[in-house]
């Protein structure tokens, strides 16, 4: 008997899992429908012997404390800030948008203080900002979002930035300054031997069992367990009773070149141009030394594995409909990306599981009669 069957084996899956197992003492069954561990994130080495990411770029940050001091106790860190260049009318410029861009795109000399000044007078201020449209547009005008993100937006996401909450835009910020990092966060860094050996790491405890190639739906009703933890989609738990959750869906075309460099920045984003959103160099990100380069062309699709949440109000609104079922369902916990559908990075999907754990352990604490170790305990009753 496990006390845990835990679907999933990202982020979600594998620190819930290593936190019952060192920490709670508790017996853990985690089942991955892929042939591997780490979700989204798993990372290995090609043909040529190069690291690369086979679900596309995975970069950490994060402003947490506590979640890079929990990561790293499974990993050292290599020290690495992200930059990305988008190409626009011919140039390669730095997206986020910030000083340097601006100069380069209209061959001028501003100043901060004059971008600032600029982008004042191009803005369309709006009363309230609901779209992923209505945040560009107010903080940059209507060319700029032309430019850098309307075409971006619609290859990504198969629909207008106009029907799209505005998390989505939001996400990539404006500046006046000529700070060309992607992100700011104080906690910057890949594991220093790639994401799959942090997550082996994770999970190499002797109350975890790894089950990989299996559909949970397959040995659920097989395996006696006595409460579930679920990572994957939360619409395919309930069988999709109240209709599709739409994910989006990208294609991973990977390359090996022959050359030891690629492209002048680790991402190349292309808004206007190809099928293709951007191209990522993973020599950049691992550091490491090769006489060949590997890259990876994201081409967006509607169908395929289920990547990202579309963050829409009617999607929200159906999400909520399935999380009213899940929460009727005390004995079986909803999380991660896909089931809480949330447009989350890594980081948000770790400081998720550690709260969840935390929740867990103070209910096994506060009411230890319903713990999970009493076999068949009615939970919630
Ligand atoms: P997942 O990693 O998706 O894990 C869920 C697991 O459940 C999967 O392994 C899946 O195979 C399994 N599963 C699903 N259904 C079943 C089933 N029926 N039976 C058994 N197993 C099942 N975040 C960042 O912080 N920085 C980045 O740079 C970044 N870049 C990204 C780039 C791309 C292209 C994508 C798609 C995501 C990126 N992310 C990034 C987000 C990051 O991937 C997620 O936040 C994180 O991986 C989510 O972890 P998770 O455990 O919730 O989900
Ligand atoms: N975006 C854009 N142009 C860009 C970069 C981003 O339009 O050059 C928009 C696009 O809608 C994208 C969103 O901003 O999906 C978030 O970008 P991010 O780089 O965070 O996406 P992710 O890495 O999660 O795919």
């Amino acid at each position: 008997m496990f006390d845990y069957l835990i679907v999933g084996a990202g982020f979600a899956g594998s620190v819930l899992a290593e936190r019952l197992a060192a920490i709670a003492d508790k017996k853990v069954l985690i089942v991955d429908i892929r042939n591997h561990i780490a979700g989204n994130a798993y990372d290995c080495y090609n043909e040529a012997g190069l690291l690369i990411h086979k679900y596309g770029p995975h970069i950490f940050h994060t402003n947490s404390r506590p979640v890079f001091e929990y990561l790293s106790q499974f990993t050292a860190w290599r020290p690495y800030e992200h930059r990305v260049l988008a190409s626009v009318d011919g140039q390669l410029v730095p997206i986020p948008i910030n000083l340097d861009t601006i100069n380069k795109l209209y061959g001028s000399t501003l100043t901060a203080f004059e971008v600032e000044q600029f982008f004042a007078s191009i803005a369309e201020p709006k009363e309230t900002i609901r779209t992923s449209e209505d945040v560009v547009v107010s903080q940059v005008g209507r060319e700029l979002y032309e430019k850098f993100f309307r075409n971006y937006t619609r290859k990504q996401w198969g629909i207008d930035p106009s029907e799209l909450d505005k998390s989505v835009t939001a996400r990539v910020p404006t500046r006046t300054n000529r700070d060309d990092r992607y992100f700011t966060d104080t906690y910057q860094a890949m594991p220093l031997h790639g994401y799959t050996r942090m997550f082996e790491r994770m999970l190499s405890h002797p109350n975890i069992k790894i089950m990989l190639n299996t559909d949970y739906r397959d040995i659920v009703d097989i395996i006696p367990h006595q409460e579930m933890i679920f990572t994957g989609p939360i619409d395919l738990f309930f069988n999709y009773c109240y209709g599709k959750l739409p994910y989006r869906s990208l294609e991973f075309k990977h390359e090996t070149i022959n050359a030891s460099n690629y492209q002048p920045a680790p991402v190349v984003n292309y808004p206007n141009e190809h099928l293709y959103t951007r191209i990522t160099e993973f020599k950049y990100l691992t550091g490491q030394d090769h006489p060949k380069t590997s890259i990876v062309y994201e081409y967006p699709q509607a169908e395929g594995d289920p990547y990202y949440p579309v963050p829409r109000p009617d999607n929200t609104e159906l999400y909520k409909q399935y999380k009213a079922l899940a929460d009727n369902l005390p004995q079986v916990h909803f999380v991660g990306r896909l089931a809480t559908y949330k447009y989350y990075n890594m980081d948000q999907v770790v400081a998720q599981a550690l709260t969840l754990f935390k929740t867990l352990q103070e209910r096994d604490h506060l009411t230890p009669h319903l713990a999970p170790d009493r076999p068949f305990a009615t939970l919630g009753s």
